[in-house]
Formats: C-alpha cells, sequence, structure tokens
C-alpha cells in the first residue's frame, strides 16, 4: 500500500530523491504546482523548472509506490508521467483504485504483457532510426553533388581563365600536367595493346605459313605426303559419316629416268611440273592430288564408285598423254609424256594402309601392262588404255 503525497514521511522521502538526482532544495510538489519553489529565483529557467518538476513526479511515483530507485523503475516512472506508456498508467490507476500494491514484479509483468503488443512502437522506432539514415545519406549525396559540382564551376573557371587570360593558378598547372601525363600513359597502353595485338596477328600469319609451307611440295605446289596423309585420314572419316565411298590411287610417271637422262634434271623438274598441273585439275573438294615423293602422286577420290574414280583419273591420264610438252630451252621436244596408276577402293580393304598398298601394286601391275595405264585394285587384269 503507497503513502500519500502529504505524508511527511514522503516528504523527507522526496527530498532524498531530489538530492539523489543532484537538488539541494525539497520543494513541496504544491509549491510547484503554482509557481517557484522557496528560495528559488523568480526569474529561473521554464525548462529547468520543469525538469525539476519531472524529477520531483517521478520521484513521487517511486515513493508512493515505495519502489527502489534503479535503472528500470526510473525508466518506468519516466513512462508513466510523461504519459509516453499510457496503457501502463491506465493499469497503474486501476490497480491503485482496487487498493492493490504496484511492485516492482507486478510491474515487469504489466510491462511484459504490453511489450507482446508493442509491434507498432518498434516499427515506429525502426522507421525513424530510417528516416534519420536516409535524411543522413541524402545529405551526405546532396553534399558530395554539391561539392562536385563547386568542383567543376572552380575548375572551368580557372579553364576559363586560363583559355582567355592564360594566366593559370599553380593548382590547374598541376592539374593539368597530371591530365596529360595521364593521357599520354593510357595513349602509350592503347599504342602497346594494338602493338601487341598485331604481332600477334602477324605471328598467327606466321604460323599458317609455315604450317601450309610444310605441307605443301615447293616444286609442284601441290600437297605434299605429309598433307596427304592427314587428308586420307579426314577423308576417311568424312566418308564413313556420309556413307560415301572412298578410293584412293597411285600414280607414277613412266620412262623419267629418261626424261632427265635426255633433257638434264632441271628440265625434268618442269615435266614433273606439268604432269602434277595436269593432275591437280581434277581435284577439288572431295578429291586430293598429293606429291608422295619422286615422281610419284598419290590421288584420293571421295563420293565415288571406283569405276567412275577411274574414270575421273583416266582422263587426266588422257589429257597428260595428249600434250606435247617442248623443251624451252632447247625448243627439243619432250615426246609423249605419260603416267600409269593403280586405284583401289579403301572400304574394300581391311584398312586404309592397306588399300593404299594395293593400289601401289596395281600401279607396278600397270608399267607390266605396258604403262600409260590406270588399273583396278581388284582386277588386276586392269584396264589398258593406249
Ligand atoms: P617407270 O616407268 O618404271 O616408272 O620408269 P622410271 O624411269 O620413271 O622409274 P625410275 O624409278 O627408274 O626413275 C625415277 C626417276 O625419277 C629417278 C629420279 O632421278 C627421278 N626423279 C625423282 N624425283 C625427281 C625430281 O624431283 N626431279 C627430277 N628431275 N627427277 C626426279
Ligand atoms: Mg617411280
Ligand atoms: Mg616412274
Amino acid at each position: 500500500m503507497g503513502m500519500t503525497a502529504h505524508d511527511p514521511q514522503f516528504a523527507r522521502e522526496q527530498r532524498g530523491i531530489l538530492r539523489w538526482f543532484g537538488f539541494g532544495a525539497a520543494p513541496r510538489s504544491d509549491e510547484l504546482e503554482d509557481g517557484n519553489a522557496p528560495g528559488e529565483a523568480a526569474d529561473i529557467d521554464p525548462r529547468e523548472r520543469q525538469r525539476r518538476q519531472l524529477l520531483t513526479d517521478i520521484g513521487s511515483f517511486l515513493l508512493t509506490h515505495r519502489l527502489e530507485v534503479n535503472l528500470y523503475t526510473l525508466a518506468i516512472a519516466h513512462d508513466i508521467i510523461t504519459g509516453t506508456d499510457h496503457r501502463l498508467a491506465r493499469q497503474i490507476e486501476a490497480r491503485v483504485g482496487a487498493r492493490e500494491p504496484v511492485t516492482l514484479e507486478w510491474l515487469e509483468e504489466a510491462r511484459r504483457g504490453a511489450g507482446q503488443g508493442d509491434g507498432a512502437a518498434m516499427l515506429n522506432a525502426l522507421m525513424a532510426k530510417l528516416e534519420t539514415s536516409l535524411t543522413d545519406f541524402a545529405e551526405t549525396t546532396g553534399t558530395a553533388r554539391l561539392a562536385t559540382s563547386e568542383y567543376n564551376s572552380v575548375l572551368e573557371a580557372h579553364v576559363g581563365e586560363l583559355e582567355q587570360n592564360s594566366k593559370a593558378g599553380v593548382a590547374i598547372t598541376e592539374l593539368a600536367t597530371i591530365a596529360k601525363v595521364m593521357l599520354d600513359h593510357t595513349r602509350k597502353i592503347e599504342q602497346e595493346m594494338s602493338r601487341s595485338e598485331m604481332q600477334t596477328r602477324a605471328m598467327q600469319s606466321n604460323l599458317d605459313d609455315a604450317r601450309r609451307k610444310a605441307e605443301m611440295d615447293h616444286l609442284t605446289g601441290l600437297p605434299n605426303r605429309r598433307a596427304f596423309e592427314c587428308a586420307f585420314d579426314k577423308e576417311l572419316e568424312a566418308a564413313k559419316e556420309a556413307g560415301e565411298p572412298l578410293c584412293v590411287a597411285f600414280v607414277d610417271i613412266d620412262h623419267f629416268k629418261k626424261v632427265n637422262d635426255t633433257h638434264g634434271h632441271d628440265s625434268g623438274d618442269r615435266v614433273l611440273k606439268a604432269v602434277a598441273q595436269t593432275l591437280a585439275k581434277i581435284s577439288g573438294d572431295k578429291c586430293h592430288v598429293a606429291r608422295h615423293g619422286g615422281e610419284e602422286f598419290v590421288v584420293l577420290i571421295r563420293g565415288k564408285k571406283l569405276e567412275e574414280a577411274w574414270t575421273v583419273l583416266d582422263g587426266a591420264r588422257q589429257a597428260m598423254a595428249e600434250r606435247r610438252l617442248v623443251n624451252r630451252a632447247t625448243d627439243m621436244p619432250f615426246g609423249q609424256v605419260t603416267f600409269s596408276g593403280g586405284i583401289a577402293d579403301v572400304f574394300a580393304y581391311r584398312c586404309h594402309r592397306d588399300a593404299l598398298k594395293a593400289a601401289d601394286e596395281s600401279l607396278y601391275v600397270a608399267k607390266a601392262q605396258g604403262r600409260n595405264c590406270i588399273v583396278f585394285a581388284e582386277t588386276t587384269a586392269g584396264k589398258i588404255a593406249v
């Protein structure tokens, strides 16, 4: 049960609480309501008076309910007196009306109960915090924007001055120097990058060139044996995938030794080139002609059956046989230059190497049969064209 404000013990304890808060005088609450406490200056600051009143009321509340003075009870008393916690104030009123004591335990219980429905208050507090943060942020960005714009104006002014009177300040001169150096650096980096790019492109091109040369026969300009082997693998895969036939042929110039012996090696080279040229005419997307070595050539024909492939190669043989070559160094005729060949169906053999071997063997059959002919690998009886 709490005591009343007029209890002499209450006044004594109130003075104690006020002393505890750092106030020397202990004004009576009724005197404070009317005006200044005794001994106080008449021109006391209204805010100071308000503060004293609040402290007196807090003290009265704690004394009335015999609550110990700690941070928790002080906060509760503050909230009730300032009207921050209406709900608790009403609950206390009801409890006092019912002559029930307002104890620390009861206050804690009442506050816990109130806390559950306090979501809105918490939300408000959060919103307030957010608002403050946003205001701070806006202020910061505003300041930055202002600073930038100010900086720009100053720079512009200086640049203007620089342009008009050439009386640049030290700062702008330094800035201009730094900017120039940076610009030079970026330009250099750009140039170096473009140089590196060009070098890379050149290296790539050189590499492609080297690869091309490595796979080309210098004398005839035809792909060499290396390139042929590579092409053979590729054509084999392509033919398998497309279900197309693939034929391989060996070709060898007839009595070439005699050409060399009669006209010399250089003239022999020119004859070799002429034969290569004639053979190259049948080459295309699906027909590869390569110099295998010496005066030997290999031909790969995809998408044509053996007889059709034979016809293609035999056409080249015929074309060569019809040419009449003349040695331009001596004007002497080379006479008829012919070649012989053996042709095989790659898929008729266990592996492509076997087919190549069969074509080579057929070539020797063609030689044996009188030359200037293309012989089928299967029918080594061959077809002899004269
Ligand atoms: P066959 O009809 O039986 O093939 O007779 P052949 O004379 O052509 O055959 P042989 O193998 O006896 O001679 C081939 C000659 O080809 C020998 C070689 O000097 C010549 N030869 C090989 N490569 C070249 C070359 O690149 N240039 C020149 N000029 N001659 C070459
Ligand atoms: Mg030979
Ligand atoms: Mg020969």
